[in-house]
């Protein structure tokens, strides 16, 4: 029985669907045979494995693995590889290189729980969301003594290790991928690698230790991932000497602050008994959780402080935790209004107290006093009692005040001022006009929006003051002698149905990132043949600079404009689509759209964006009322909280304004998220990059589950699929001519005539018979294709 479901009779749907031919080997040659393997795409867009029954010049007959017969056009079909390179380490293996080969062998792995494959020097790790049997002391262990060679973190940590002490050159492991794909994890897994191979100082479970604390603060409940980290991080490891850590430093990266006029979904993790209100994200992106006070938790303290009922862990709970439990005066989650926008009150499979425990602990760990994790506390409720203050109108223009009820006197005492004070910075603005100061009262919308900023502002602070606790504790001040292993774990590229400032800035950052693997990638190793006069056919790859110029060009760049606009008082979310529509037509990575939207191509495809709320989050005032009214309160961490504005402020002289001055804080958002960009990149710069690719294979967090489609866009989103194709045909294994006689020379048998470098390398390539087709000589460097240089280390190893 024939049936017509496959690619073949209509071919040119099933070319299209081919994208990126051009990448991959050329097998238009490539006739079908009888018997042979080949691969067809069916009409769900799955590839499907078949053996070709007949071939009748332009319709061949295909047998598939699952027994069906498909009629196809002939020239679709794509060859199969052989049977023995199933699965193979690196896809870079493969004898053919397309769309299918690629997906099939990493789903061979993936169903035997293999899930790390090579991409020439990429590593993918592809979530397995379930507990896999490759982690612990025996492959630590393993990978230390190079008994084992799979790909693995472990492995890519410890080539950063050995490279660090061979290169005397700082390193990066850079972790990217989709929300969900697995970044933090994998991110934990180095540091785990890092820690016990450099551990001994004790410094190294200090480290581990911040990951609990961050995460607790950091990291919310979202649609796509159950523990999302809100916040891009850096953590720097030092190395002393002698190879053992010595300390470490965190940087993080947020688009903080979000401010929008209601307050949205407040992301909260799940942290035990408390309270955790992340940055806040808009709704789009299904954060179902607003949680944080956990309801069984927090029955079982009323139990204890009421009826005195103890156990070990509450013994420890009291002692260790809160001075003054009765100080914060928590309430059932429902009952905060932060809290309460969404039912989810707990996540499958967490136990709040434990990771409670957990985060108490490691606060301890990296010395942040009991006084200061009270304080802490202490702000996390002022935060949720800031949501529950209310107002009333006062007059017929919409004017009001802060209603005196337990919400506000809470907050009040929890910060240290008085209500006095609290209800003018809600409830009035001071300004400037024409040299006047003058007190506007404000409306309720305005007070509500001036409510929720001083919340936002005082978690986002919250958390900053954290990580520098945190930095302080591992000795990020101290002075740093020997070398560094950085470790980035970055949100990734993201294209919803609607996109607004955050993705606008997240994507951004991809792009610069993205900029960076390139460079290094592809740029660098071009145009080091080049220079070392490599016979290498120039291979074109896809360069985002242009987008990255859209971005960042001066006056007339995306975020330029977004600023200037910013600056205007009557500019609405139109104006500026209007503005950006009418000086970035031309540009061919910009497209503008009808009303608020504008296009954006990005190199891992078009996102369109929603101007609405563009200017409001990017202005992101924080008015001098609220700064001063921190800097007035009692409590000491409100006070730091507002010098460290100042200070911030400070740093931009044009803009932003002092206590004395000007009305408002005007540092814009996309202004301060480029230069924390641009900070981060700088110190990537000067390392050498590890890359791991993180893929999710469906979006249900299941495991078994490989989606082809969605594994494929992310392949084609981080450029794996172009990096095998130009590693598999470059010279990936260089070194200098000195380097490569000194290293290997000791191995010759018969001593050279002339003792140059070159001479001897020539010698110790003909001693070791290396292929000709297997290296190149430049003029300052030996270059080898993948593989080449294995015998002679292990020679090397085995003779030293
Ligand atoms: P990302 O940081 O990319 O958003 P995470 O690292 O938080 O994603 O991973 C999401 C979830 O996937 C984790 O909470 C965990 O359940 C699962 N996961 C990720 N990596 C692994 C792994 N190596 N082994 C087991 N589960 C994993
Ligand atoms: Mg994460």
């Amino acid at each position: 029985k024939l049936e017509e479901d496959a690619n073949g009779v209509d071919s040119a749907s099933s070319r299209i669907s081919f994208q990126n031919e051009s990448k991959w080997d050329d097998h238009s040659s490539y006739g079908a045979k009888k018997t042979q393997q080949a691969w067809c795409r069916l009409s769900n867009g799955n590839w499907a494995l078949g053996k070709v029954l007949s071939t009748s010049g332009s319709e061949s007959v295909l047998s598939t693995s699952e027994g069906k017969v498909l009629k196809v056009s002939t020239e679709s079909l794509l060859p199969a590889n052989p049977e023995i390179l199933n699965g193979v380490d690196d896809l870079m293996q493969l004898s053919y290189l397309h769309e299918p080969s690629v997906l099939y062998n990493l789903q061979y792995r993936y169903d035997q729980d293999i899930i790390y494959t090579k991409a020439g020097p990429v590593l993918v790790a592809i979530n397995p969301f379930k507990k896999v049997r490759l982690y612990g002391n025996d492959f630590i262990e393993g990978y230390k003594r190079q008994k084992m060679d799979k790909p693995h973190v472990y492995a890519i940590a410890d080539a950063a290790i050995r490279e660090m002490k061979r290169d005397e050159v700082n390193q990066s492991i850079i972790i990217s991928g989709e929300s969900g794909a697995g970044k933090t994890e994998t991110a934990k897994i180095a540091m785990q690698y890092l820690a016990s191979l450099g551990g001994g100082s004790g410094i190294e479970y200090e480290i581990l230790q911040t990951n609990p604390i961050l995460e607790a603060f950091g990291n919310a409940k979202t649609a796509r991932n159950n523990n999302s980290s809100r916040f891009g991080k850096l953590i720097e490891i030092h190395f002393g000497a002698t190879g053992r850590i010595s300390g470490a430093a965190i940087q993080t990266c947020k688009i903080k602050q979000f401010s929008s006029s209601v307050l949205n979904l407040l992301y909260c993790t799940s942290f035990g008994g408390n309270i955790l209100i992340s940055v806040l994200f808009p709704p789009h992106l299904n954060c179902m959780m607003g949680l944080c006070l956990n309801e069984q938790f927090y029955w079982r303290n009323q139990e204890l402080y009421n009826v005195q009922m103890v156990n070990d862990r509450t013994i420890f709970f009291i002692s260790f935790v809160l001075v003054h439990p009765e100080k914060l005066n928590l309430r059932k989650a429902e009952f905060y209004k932060y809290l309460n926008q969404s039912s989810c009150r707990s996540i499958a499979g967490v136990d709040d107290s434990e990771m409670f425990f957990a985060v108490m602990e490691a606060m301890n760990v990296v010395h942040i006093s009991k006084e200061d994790q009270d304080t802490v506390f202490a702000m996390l409720a002022a935060v949720l009692w800031l949501g529950n203050i209310s107002f009333k109108v006062i007059d017929n223009e919409n004017h009001i005040t802060v209603v005196s009820d337990e919400g506000a006197q809470t907050v009040a005492k929890l910060l240290g001022c008085t209500f006095d004070s609290l209800n003018m910075a809600l409830s009035t603005r001071k300004m400037t006009v024409r040299n006047e100061k003058i007190v506007q009262k404000l409306t309720l919308e305005q007070a509500m929006d001036t409510r929720d900023a001083l919340a936002k502002s005082i978690y986002a602070s919250l958390f900053e003051w954290i990580v520098e606790q945190i930095n302080m504790s591992l000795g990020a001040g101290k002075r740093r002698t020997g070398r560094s292993i950085s470790i980035l774990d970055i949100y990734g590229f993201e294209s919803f149905t609607r996109n607004s400032f955050e993705q606008f800035c997240i994507n951004y950052a991809n792009e610069r990132l993205q900029q960076h693997f390139n460079r290094h990638l592809f740029k660098l190793e071009q145009e080091e043949y080049i220079e070392d006069g490599i016979d290498w056919a120039k291979v074109d790859f896809e360069d985002n600079q242009d987008c990255l110029n859209l971005f960042e060009k001066k006056p007339l760049g995306l975020l330029s404009l977004l600023d200037e606009e910013s600056t205007f008082p009557n500019a609405t979310d139109l104006t500026f689509a209007t503005k950006l529509k009418q000086h970035l037509d031309s540009n061919p990575c910009f497209k503008g759209e009808r009303g608020k939207a504008f296009t954006v191509s990005h190199y891992a495809g078009e996102v369109m964006y929603n101007t609405t709320g563009f200017l409001e989050k990017n202005r992101d005032l924080l008015h001098v009322d609220l700064i001063q009214l921190l800097a007035s309160c009692t409590c000491n961490l409100p006070q730091i909280f507002a010098a460290k504005m100042l200070v911030q402020s400070d740093d931009y002289p044009s803009g932003p304004a002092r206590l004395s001055g000007a009305d408002s804080q005007k540092l814009s958002v996309a202004t301060k998220f480029k230069g924390q960009l641009f900070q981060l990149m700088q110190r990537l710069e000067s390392t050498t990059p590890h890359f791991i690719r993180c893929i999710k294979p469906n979006s249900l967090q299941q495991p078994g589950i490989y989606g082809q489609e969605l594994v494929l866009s992310q392949l084609k989103c981080c450029g794996v699929l172009e990096v095998v194709r130009i590693s598999r045909s470059g010279y990936p294994t260089r070194m200098t001519h000195q380097k490569f006689a000194r290293r290997y020379g000791f191995l010759l048998l018969e001593s050279v005539a002339s003792q140059d470098p070159l001479s001897v390398s020539v010698a110790i390539l003909q001693q070791f018979n290396i292929l000709p087709d297997m290296y190149q000589i430049g003029y300052t460097k030996l270059f080898f294709r993948t593989g080449q240089i294995g015998l002679l280390e292990d020679t090397r190893n085995r003779t030293l």
